[in-house]
């Protein structure tokens, strides 16, 4: 495609003057969500099985790189471009966007957002060093990294240090302990784990979170637990085990400590859950129109356009979509080290819109379009299974977002009341 001319179709995030690399991305990304995504969508969720056929077009298409820099022979998104395309994806299957971001967020976190996050040249010098080794994994072996932080405890809300630790040993480190929620759990190859220095006496602390690769084939390591859920249910999101796995020093992502320094420069960062939610808001949107217009393929075609009701419901839903995509466009284009408050206010803001908004947009387009909508082989009730999931993950919950934003709003760093 012309890499100046518009998209021949409206993007997940809405129109904006987009890059030429943008334009391009957004059109492949809608190419492949539309010709193979969808259609594949059901197996996925009727199964709780890990979509790997659309693994295997995302690693044609050099997707899997997206935010691997282009001096390592990535594609070189940066984070708006990759927020963009994660919509576009998300529009057409939520569990494989969902489980692209955990495995893009791999490279994104270690890549460009990385560059922003204050180290030492020592530090800065060996995260270059093993971060290539990451990057050409993915590049040149089509290697899939998984994103396992959550524990069932307060720590993946950001409020206590990971149970699971790391204990420094001779060449590497031995990793013990168990995650929850495991999204790509016998799909990966590396899990990138996130886990707590073990310092023998001293009191565990969030400050000494280690960021590492643990390798599928590692002895020790183990998947337990069903998977049986209510929506994204491709994720395959099981339990991990940990038992005396030992890592070599190479597989950190990032040097000990920088970690805690990144969550607290680079907000955005727990940002990336949400196109997936955004392109779910789409995909309801534009089924509905659809639907209404008699334009649904393999259904017969009955118009239901012509009720004011279903007219008013549908201007409800653009109206809500609009309010979605501009946010999320904000908040993604002005996304950067060290925000100031308001854009900070504005982030969490969009995370809640677009998180609760999406089930709020399938929840209405299954009230419009009716009980016909809602039967198994037409896409409407994945959507709004899937769109539910959104709001429960963390570190940024819903629930979690609004005591954020509530406690940041009426209290200034190291205000406390007498
Ligand atoms: C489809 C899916 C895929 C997932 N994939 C991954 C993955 O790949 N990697 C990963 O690490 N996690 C993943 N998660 C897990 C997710 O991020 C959460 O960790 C998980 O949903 C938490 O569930 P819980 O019931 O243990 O929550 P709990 O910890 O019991 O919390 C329940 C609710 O209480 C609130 N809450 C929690 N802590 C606090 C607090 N300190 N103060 C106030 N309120 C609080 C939150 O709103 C939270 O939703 C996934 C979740 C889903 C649904």
């Amino acid at each position: 495609m012309d890499a100046n001319a518009g998209p021949d179709f409206t993007p997940a995030v809405g129109d904006h003057a987009f890059t030429p690399k943008q334009r391009s991305l957004l059109a492949l990304a809608h190419q492949l969500g539309r010709d193979r995504f969808a259609a594949r969508a059901a197996q996925w969720d009727e199964e709780a099985s890990f979509p790997f056929a659309n693994y295997e077009d995302l690693r044609a298409a050099g997707l899997l790189g997206i935010c691997v820099p282009e001096s390592e022979s990535g594609l070189g998104a940066d984070f708006a471009t990759y927020m963009m395309v994660g919509a576009e994806i998300g529009r057409f299957c939520g569990a494989t966007a969902l489980t692209w971001n955990m495995h893009v967020s791999s490279t994104m976190w270690t890549g460009v957002l990385a560059d922003g996050i204050p180290m030492t040249e020592t530090q800065r010098a060996e995260h270059a060093t093993r971060r290539k080794l990451h990057f050409r994994r993915v590049v040149n072996d089509g290697a899939i990294y998984a994103q396992p932080f959550s524990e069932g405890s307060a720590a993946a809300a950001g409020k206590a240090p990971f149970g699971t630790t790391a204990r420094k040993v001779d060449g590497g480190w031995l990793v013990n302990g168990r995650k929850i929620f495991a999204s790509l759990s016998g799909a990966a190859d590396y899990y990138g784990v996130l886990c707590t220095e073990d310092k023998g006496d001293e009191k565990p602390d969030a400050r000494d979170t280690l960021y590492v690769a643990v390798p599928a084939t590692s002895e020790g390591f183990s998947i337990s637990g069903d998977w049986n859920p209510l929506g994204m249910r491709g994720t395959v999101s099981r339990n991990l085990l940990f038992k005396d796995v030992f890592v070599g020093d190479d597989e950190q992502l990032m040097p000990r400590g920088v970690y805690f320094k990144g969550a607290q420069t680079w907000p955005a960062m727990f940002f990336t859950l949400a196109p997936t939610y955004l392109g779910l808001a789409n995909a309801a949107y534009d089924f509905t129109v659809r639907y209404l217009r008699g334009e649904v393929p393999g259904e017969p075609p009955v118009k239901r356009r012509m009720y004011p009701t279903k007219q008013v419901a549908v201007a409800q839903m653009r109206i809500q979509l609009e309010q979605m995509r501009s946010i999320f466009l904000r908040a993604v284009l002005e996304a950067r080290p060290n925000p100031a408050k308001d854009e900070r206010m504005r982030l969490y803001a969009a995370q809640y819109t677009v998180m609760e908004g999406a089930n709020d947009i399938a929840r209405l387009a299954i009230r419009t379009c009716g009980g016909q909508s809602m039967m198994k082989h037409l896409p409407l009730e994945r959507i709004y299974r899937d769109s539910r999931c959104g709001s429960l993950m963390l570190p940024w919950t819903a629930e979690l977002v609004l005591d954020r934003m509530g406690r940041e709003t009426l209290y200034e760093p190291g205000e406390k009341d007498e």
